[in-house]
């Protein structure tokens, strides 16, 4: 399979089911992406059992804030092309801060 995001590699975080990395192309000043290492190719491929792994998803989005001091944030996934989702592998951005144009 090439997915991009079954390879890459923590630069922020990481443990047994997650990897937290800077977003290679930031909107914002603060601009993390947590994956988790299990390949779902988006939200709506979730199945019943995947609900453990998605309340992890949150408490990681927390542990990060706090390790980093952020304490206002916001949490955003994308569903689908239409939506902005480009990559087939689920992942939660983390941003905090001035927005960034390009
Ligand atoms: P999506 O638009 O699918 O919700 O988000 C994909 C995000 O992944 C984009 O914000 C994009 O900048 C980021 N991205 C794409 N390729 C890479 C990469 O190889 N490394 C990192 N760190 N981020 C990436
Ligand atoms: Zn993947």
């Amino acid at each position: 399979m090439d997915c991009i995001f079954c390879e890459i590699k923590s630069d922020v975080y990481e443990n047994d089911s997650f990897i937290v990395v800077k977003d290679i192309n930031p909107k914002a000043e603060i601009h993390f992406l947590i994956i988790p290492k299990k390949h779902i190719e988006s939200i709506s491929h979730l199945e019943p059992e995947d609900k453990d792994l998605m309340g992890k998803m949150m408490l990681i989005a927390q542990k990060v804030a706090k390790d980093k001091g952020i304490e206002s944030y916001n949490l955003q996934i994308n569903v689908g092309r239409k939506a902005g989702q480009v990559i087939d592998h689920i992942h939660m951005h983390l941003l905090s801060g001035k927005k960034l144009c390009h």
